[in-house]
Protein backbone atom coordinates (compact mmCIF):
# COMPACT_ATOMS: atom_id res chain seq x y z
CA UNK A 1 0.00 0.00 0.00
CA UNK A 2 1.33 3.36 -0.99
CA UNK A 3 0.98 5.77 2.47
CA UNK A 4 1.61 9.02 2.49
CA UNK A 5 2.01 11.71 5.24
CA UNK A 6 1.38 15.52 4.67
CA UNK A 7 1.75 18.06 6.80
CA UNK A 8 -0.57 21.21 6.35
CA UNK A 9 1.75 23.66 6.67
CA UNK A 10 -1.31 26.32 5.25
CA UNK A 11 -4.68 26.17 4.67
CA UNK A 12 -3.37 25.92 1.27
CA UNK A 13 -0.32 24.47 1.26
CA UNK A 14 1.37 20.64 2.33
CA UNK A 15 4.24 19.03 2.46
CA UNK A 16 4.13 15.23 1.47
CA UNK A 17 6.07 12.22 1.95
CA UNK A 18 5.86 8.53 1.15
CA UNK A 19 5.70 6.88 4.75
CA UNK A 20 7.57 3.69 4.37
CA UNK A 21 6.63 2.34 8.22
CA UNK A 22 5.05 3.64 11.35
CA UNK A 23 6.94 3.99 14.33
CA UNK A 24 4.85 5.47 16.73
CA UNK A 25 1.49 6.88 17.26
CA UNK A 26 0.37 7.88 20.50
CA UNK A 27 -1.22 10.95 22.22
CA UNK A 28 0.62 12.28 24.96
CA UNK A 29 -0.70 14.61 28.09
CA UNK A 30 0.59 17.43 25.60
CA UNK A 31 0.12 16.76 22.34
CA UNK A 32 -0.45 14.07 19.79
CA UNK A 33 2.86 12.82 18.71
CA UNK A 34 3.82 10.31 15.88
CA UNK A 35 7.48 8.56 14.80
CA UNK A 36 7.35 7.80 11.10
CA UNK A 37 9.78 6.21 8.75
CA UNK A 38 9.84 8.16 5.44
CA UNK A 39 11.34 8.43 2.15
CA UNK A 40 13.29 10.47 1.04
CA UNK A 41 13.91 12.37 4.79
CA UNK A 42 13.98 8.84 7.13
CA UNK A 43 12.54 9.19 10.03
CA UNK A 44 10.40 12.01 11.43
CA UNK A 45 9.21 12.99 14.42
CA UNK A 46 5.37 14.68 14.34
CA UNK A 47 3.92 16.74 16.89
CA UNK A 48 0.23 17.67 16.60
CA UNK A 49 0.58 17.10 13.00
CA UNK A 50 3.66 19.37 12.57
CA UNK A 51 6.95 18.01 11.76
CA UNK A 52 9.77 18.95 14.30
CA UNK A 53 12.73 16.80 12.99
CA UNK A 54 13.80 14.47 10.51
CA UNK A 55 17.03 12.59 10.42
CA UNK A 56 18.21 13.63 6.89
CA UNK A 57 17.82 17.88 7.93
CA UNK A 58 18.11 18.16 11.52
CA UNK A 59 21.82 18.85 11.61
CA UNK A 60 21.19 22.38 9.96
CA UNK A 61 18.60 23.54 12.37
CA UNK A 62 20.34 22.11 15.41
CA UNK A 63 23.73 23.22 14.07
CA UNK A 64 22.49 26.78 13.89
CA UNK A 65 20.44 27.53 17.15
CA UNK A 66 23.45 26.00 19.32
CA UNK A 67 26.25 27.49 17.73
CA UNK A 68 25.94 30.98 16.79
CA UNK A 69 25.32 32.06 20.33
CA UNK A 70 27.95 29.80 21.83
CA UNK A 71 30.69 31.10 19.43
CA UNK A 72 29.36 34.21 19.97
CA UNK A 73 29.46 33.93 23.79
CA UNK A 74 33.34 31.79 23.36
CA UNK A 75 33.05 30.88 27.47
CA UNK A 76 29.21 29.70 28.08
CA UNK A 77 29.97 27.25 31.27
CA UNK A 78 26.05 26.85 31.54
CA UNK A 79 23.68 26.46 29.25
CA UNK A 80 19.98 25.98 29.25
CA UNK A 81 17.93 24.22 26.43
CA UNK A 82 13.84 25.26 26.15
CA UNK A 83 11.63 22.38 24.51
CA UNK A 84 14.36 20.43 22.46
CA UNK A 85 13.30 17.00 23.87
CA UNK A 86 14.80 15.10 21.16
CA UNK A 87 18.05 15.86 22.01
CA UNK A 88 19.47 17.56 18.95
CA UNK A 89 20.41 20.77 20.71
CA UNK A 90 21.50 19.58 23.38
CA UNK A 91 24.12 17.00 21.74
CA UNK A 92 25.70 20.30 19.12
CA UNK A 93 25.53 22.34 22.93
CA UNK A 94 27.85 19.50 23.76
CA UNK A 95 30.56 20.04 21.75
CA UNK A 96 31.89 22.80 23.45
CA UNK A 97 34.45 22.08 25.77
CA UNK A 98 33.76 25.08 27.57
CA UNK A 99 30.21 23.77 28.85
CA UNK A 100 30.13 22.13 31.93
CA UNK A 101 26.66 21.52 32.06
CA UNK A 102 23.59 21.80 29.85
CA UNK A 103 19.72 21.72 31.53
CA UNK A 104 17.20 20.59 29.14
CA UNK A 105 13.62 21.86 30.29
CA UNK A 106 11.40 20.37 28.14
CA UNK A 107 7.11 20.03 29.26
CA UNK A 108 6.78 16.68 27.72
CA UNK A 109 8.66 13.83 29.27
CA UNK A 110 6.86 11.43 26.76
CA UNK A 111 9.24 13.21 23.83
CA UNK A 112 12.55 12.51 25.27
CA UNK A 113 11.01 8.74 25.82
CA UNK A 114 10.26 8.39 22.80
CA UNK A 115 13.23 10.18 20.81
CA UNK A 116 15.39 8.16 23.13
CA UNK A 117 14.19 4.64 21.69
CA UNK A 118 13.83 6.06 17.99
CA UNK A 119 16.19 8.88 17.41
CA UNK A 120 19.93 7.68 19.43
CA UNK A 121 21.67 10.43 16.88
CA UNK A 122 20.13 13.17 18.72
CA UNK A 123 18.84 11.81 21.84
CA UNK A 124 21.32 9.50 22.98
CA UNK A 125 23.51 12.31 24.37
CA UNK A 126 20.96 12.89 26.68
CA UNK A 127 22.78 10.00 28.92
CA UNK A 128 26.07 12.67 28.64
CA UNK A 129 27.09 13.45 32.40
CA UNK A 130 26.66 17.25 31.91
CA UNK A 131 23.23 17.21 30.48
CA UNK A 132 20.40 17.80 33.51
CA UNK A 133 16.95 16.73 32.59
CA UNK A 134 14.25 19.28 33.96
CA UNK A 135 10.85 18.10 33.04
CA UNK A 136 8.33 20.72 33.37
CA UNK A 137 7.53 24.05 31.98
CA UNK A 138 9.86 26.02 30.36
CA UNK A 139 8.66 29.01 31.38
CA UNK A 140 8.56 28.47 35.06
CA UNK A 141 11.60 27.35 34.30
CA UNK A 142 13.17 30.16 33.51
CA UNK A 143 11.56 32.35 35.88
CA UNK A 144 12.66 30.67 38.91
CA UNK A 145 16.30 30.37 37.70
CA UNK A 146 18.02 34.19 37.68
CA UNK A 147 21.54 34.49 36.91
CA UNK A 148 21.69 31.32 36.11
CA UNK A 149 22.50 30.42 32.50
CA UNK A 150 24.90 32.15 30.01
CA UNK A 151 23.45 30.88 26.91
CA UNK A 152 19.35 30.06 26.55
CA UNK A 153 18.42 28.52 23.36
CA UNK A 154 14.85 28.40 23.12
CA UNK A 155 13.62 24.91 20.95
CA UNK A 156 10.15 25.03 20.74
CA UNK A 157 6.89 24.12 18.91
CA UNK A 158 5.19 26.18 16.72
CA UNK A 159 3.33 28.92 18.70
CA UNK A 160 0.06 26.76 19.95
CA UNK A 161 -0.73 24.86 23.35
CA UNK A 162 2.25 25.34 25.84
CA UNK A 163 4.52 26.92 23.81
CA UNK A 164 2.59 30.08 22.85
CA UNK A 165 3.81 31.72 25.93
CA UNK A 166 7.76 30.84 24.64
CA UNK A 167 6.97 33.67 22.02
CA UNK A 168 6.18 36.57 24.14
CA UNK A 169 7.97 39.33 25.63
CA UNK A 170 7.27 38.51 29.69
CA UNK A 171 9.09 35.35 28.78
CA UNK A 172 12.05 36.91 27.30
CA UNK A 173 12.32 39.86 29.97
CA UNK A 174 12.20 36.60 32.56
CA UNK A 175 15.15 35.12 29.63
CA UNK A 176 17.26 38.32 30.91
CA UNK A 177 16.68 37.94 34.01
CA UNK A 178 18.14 34.09 33.72
CA UNK A 179 21.26 35.22 31.73
CA UNK A 180 24.20 35.98 33.94
CA UNK A 181 26.57 39.38 32.62
CA UNK A 182 27.32 38.61 28.66
CA UNK A 183 24.70 36.34 28.01
CA UNK A 184 22.99 35.53 25.04
CA UNK A 185 19.44 33.94 24.24
CA UNK A 186 18.65 32.63 20.63
CA UNK A 187 14.75 31.42 19.81
CA UNK A 188 13.51 29.49 16.83
CA UNK A 189 11.04 31.89 15.55
CA UNK A 190 9.38 30.33 12.04
CA UNK A 191 9.68 31.06 8.68
CA UNK A 192 9.40 34.61 7.19
CA UNK A 193 7.38 33.72 4.12
CA UNK A 194 4.32 31.78 6.28
CA UNK A 195 4.65 33.68 9.51
CA UNK A 196 6.36 38.03 8.94
CA UNK A 197 4.23 38.78 11.90
CA UNK A 198 4.98 36.34 14.00
CA UNK A 199 8.55 37.33 13.66
CA UNK A 200 7.52 41.09 13.92
CA UNK A 201 6.24 40.76 16.69
CA UNK A 202 8.90 38.39 18.51
CA UNK A 203 11.55 41.52 17.23
CA UNK A 204 9.68 44.31 19.10
CA UNK A 205 8.96 42.02 22.18
CA UNK A 206 12.63 40.80 22.04
CA UNK A 207 13.87 44.30 21.72
CA UNK A 208 11.59 45.48 24.62
CA UNK A 209 12.94 42.89 26.63
CA UNK A 210 16.43 43.33 26.05
CA UNK A 211 17.29 46.42 24.03
CA UNK A 212 18.27 44.26 20.77
CA UNK A 213 17.35 41.79 18.93
CA UNK A 214 19.05 40.49 15.37
CA UNK A 215 17.13 37.75 12.94
CA UNK A 216 19.32 34.97 11.50
CA UNK A 217 18.26 32.75 8.70
CA UNK A 218 19.02 29.50 7.63
CA UNK A 219 17.74 26.55 5.56
CA UNK A 220 15.84 23.54 6.60
CA UNK A 221 13.56 22.05 3.49
CA UNK A 222 11.17 19.91 5.78
CA UNK A 223 10.26 23.01 7.75
CA UNK A 224 7.77 25.38 5.64
CA UNK A 225 8.85 27.33 3.16
CA UNK A 226 12.00 25.52 3.83
CA UNK A 227 13.62 29.18 4.89
CA UNK A 228 13.51 29.49 8.84
CA UNK A 229 14.61 31.78 11.26
CA UNK A 230 15.75 32.22 14.91
CA UNK A 231 16.26 35.90 16.58
CA UNK A 232 19.09 36.46 19.14
CA UNK A 233 19.25 38.95 22.11
CA UNK A 234 22.47 39.91 23.95
CA UNK A 235 23.85 41.23 27.55
CA UNK A 236 26.93 41.46 25.88
CA UNK A 237 28.56 40.15 22.35
CA UNK A 238 27.19 40.94 19.46
CA UNK A 239 25.48 37.72 18.43
CA UNK A 240 26.82 38.56 14.60
CA UNK A 241 30.47 37.96 15.87
CA UNK A 242 32.04 34.71 16.02
CA UNK A 243 34.50 34.74 19.05
CA UNK A 244 38.07 33.82 19.56
CA UNK A 245 40.04 32.14 17.15
CA UNK A 246 38.53 29.68 14.56
CA UNK A 247 40.58 26.46 16.20
CA UNK A 248 37.97 26.67 18.87
CA UNK A 249 35.44 26.44 16.92
CA UNK A 250 33.96 23.07 16.83
CA UNK A 251 34.95 21.02 13.70
CA UNK A 252 32.83 18.03 12.19
CA UNK A 253 29.99 20.30 11.23
CA UNK A 254 28.02 20.08 8.37
CA UNK A 255 25.96 23.13 7.99
CA UNK A 256 27.90 25.46 10.58
CA UNK A 257 31.16 27.31 10.09
CA UNK A 258 32.43 30.77 11.02
CA UNK A 259 31.67 31.71 7.29
CA UNK A 260 28.27 30.69 7.86
CA UNK A 261 27.38 32.41 10.92
CA UNK A 262 28.22 35.57 9.79
CA UNK A 263 26.52 35.05 6.69
CA UNK A 264 23.47 33.96 8.02
CA UNK A 265 23.30 37.70 9.59
CA UNK A 266 22.49 39.31 6.32
CA UNK A 267 18.95 39.36 5.52
CA UNK A 268 17.02 40.24 2.26
CA UNK A 269 15.18 43.13 1.72
CA UNK A 270 11.91 42.02 2.41
CA UNK A 271 12.78 40.40 5.70
CA UNK A 272 14.18 43.90 6.51
CA UNK A 273 11.23 45.26 5.75
CA UNK A 274 8.95 43.44 8.33
CA UNK A 275 11.13 43.82 10.97
CA UNK A 276 10.53 47.44 10.46
CA UNK A 277 6.96 46.52 10.15
CA UNK A 278 6.32 47.80 6.24
N1 LIG B 1 13.01 21.74 16.21
C1 LIG B 1 11.63 21.76 16.40
C2 LIG B 1 10.87 22.73 15.55
O1 LIG B 1 11.26 23.89 15.35
O2 LIG B 1 9.83 22.31 15.04
C3 LIG B 1 11.27 21.77 17.82
C4 LIG B 1 11.51 20.41 18.36
S1 LIG B 1 11.28 20.05 20.04
C5 LIG B 1 10.61 18.44 19.86
C6 LIG B 1 9.95 21.08 20.63
C7 LIG B 1 9.55 20.71 22.05
O3 LIG B 1 9.08 21.87 22.74
C8 LIG B 1 8.43 19.68 22.15
O4 LIG B 1 8.95 18.46 22.58
C9 LIG B 1 7.44 20.29 23.19
O5 LIG B 1 6.95 19.35 24.10
C10 LIG B 1 8.32 21.35 23.84
N2 LIG B 1 7.59 22.45 24.48
C11 LIG B 1 6.52 23.13 24.03
N3 LIG B 1 6.13 24.06 24.93
C12 LIG B 1 7.01 23.98 25.98
C13 LIG B 1 7.15 24.68 27.20
N4 LIG B 1 6.31 25.67 27.57
N5 LIG B 1 8.16 24.32 28.03
C14 LIG B 1 9.02 23.32 27.70
N6 LIG B 1 8.92 22.62 26.55
C15 LIG B 1 7.94 22.95 25.69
Amino acid sequence: MDLWFTEKQLPTVGLSCRVVRTLEVRQTAYQHLAVLETEPWGRMLVLDGMIQLTVADEFVYHEMLAHVPLVAHGQARRVLVVGGGDGGTVREVLRHPEVEEVVLAEIDPEVVEVCQRHFPETAACLDDPRVRLAIGDGIAHVAEHPDTYDVILVDSTEPVGKAVGLFGESFYASCRQALRPGGLMVAQTESPFYNPQLIARCHVAMRQAFGNARLYLAPVPTYPSGLWSFMAASLGPDPSVPAGEAGGTPSGLRYYSREVHRAAFVLPPFVHALLQGE
